[in-house]
């Protein structure tokens, strides 16, 4: 049966945990591919999961020839990963990456990256084509069945949530997010409506959101909220604090399900599958 995969490559929020009590739910930061049905390549966030992803690619014997990867925001945990993508030294691949409006420059911001004190490779030496884009306000379209819009929500020097439309299937990814004071995001309630998976960061409890004011992230509690007032299908909680061992993270689902059932935390390796 034809079906759209989503697969998590890396779940951790802020650093990477390559550490024993936390083996279960994995080291690497954030990185999602969501392979379509008819095997276009889409990537969330270029955390370190990226570079299991690429070496992946290369072992599959009909690849994708090219990548759309939406980038939350520049934090280093979302884009570390683009530096170790085996795919960028194949020559009949492309790439294109898409990040939120900044002040900087997309080409800056990359240009950063590269500059020689901290890392030796630059982007002439690529042998795929790279194609750095900001994310264009109306949204886009990859084909005819896939559409992907944004909203901007509150983090230190802002993210983006994307909303990524496969045909009659709908995935939302919002992560690094903190809410307003006194309500939800009301943005994000709207991309969420009606999704099939929404992708959320729960880094923190709503017990520990007061002492970590400004840092930018939610509760499960809010993102369980989120699940119900959009109408959620499917809830997976996301970037998780590089704190919580395994038994934390499983704690917090077994709360989270308490109250949203259909919930799940996000696991290294983990697929969700998506028949059309
Ligand atoms: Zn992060
Ligand atoms: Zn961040």
């Amino acid at each position: 049966m034809a079906e759209h995969i989503i697969k998590f490559w890396g779940v951790r929020g802020s650093f990477p945990t390559p550490d024993r009590d936390k083996i279960e739910v994995g080291g690497h930061t954030s990185c999602v591919e969501i392979r379509t049905a008819d095997n276009d390549l889409i990537v969330l966030d270029m955390g370190t999961g990226l570079v299991p992803l690429g070496n992946s690619l290369l072992q599959e014997s009909n690849p994708p020839k090219s990548a759309h990867v939406f980038i939350s925001h520049f934090h280093w945990d979302h884009i570390i990963g683009y530096l170790g993508f085996a795919p960028f030294f194949l020559k009949d691949f492309t790439c294109h990456i898409y990040g939120k409006q900044d002040k900087l420059s997309i080409d800056e911001i990359f240009g950063h990256l590269h500059n020689y004190t901290f890392w030796p490779v630059e982007i002439p030496m690529y042998q795929a084509e790279l194609n750095l884009n900001t994310f264009p306000e109306n949204g886009l379209k990859i084909s005819d069945s896939v559409k992907i819009s944004a909203c901007k929500h509150g983090h230190p020097n802002g993210a983006n949530s994307y909303r990524i439309e496969l045909g009659n299937k709908s995935i939302v990814y919002s992560t690094d997010l903190e809410h307003p004071d006194d309500q939800l995001n009301p943005n994000v309630i709207d991309i969420a409506r009606d999704a099939d998976v929404l992708i959320m960061d729960a880094q923190f409890t709503d017990e520990q959101l007061p002492a970590h004011k400004g840092w930018g992230h939610s509760s499960w509690q809010q993102c369980a909220a989120v699940s119900k007032q959009a109408n959620v299908k499917q809830l997976v909680l996301y970037h998780h604090s590089p704190a919580n061992n395994d038994e934390a993270v499983r704690e917090i689902e077994k709360d989270a399900q308490a109250v949203f059932p259909n919930t799940i935390a996000a696991r290294q390796g983990m697929e969700i599958k998506l028949p059309i």
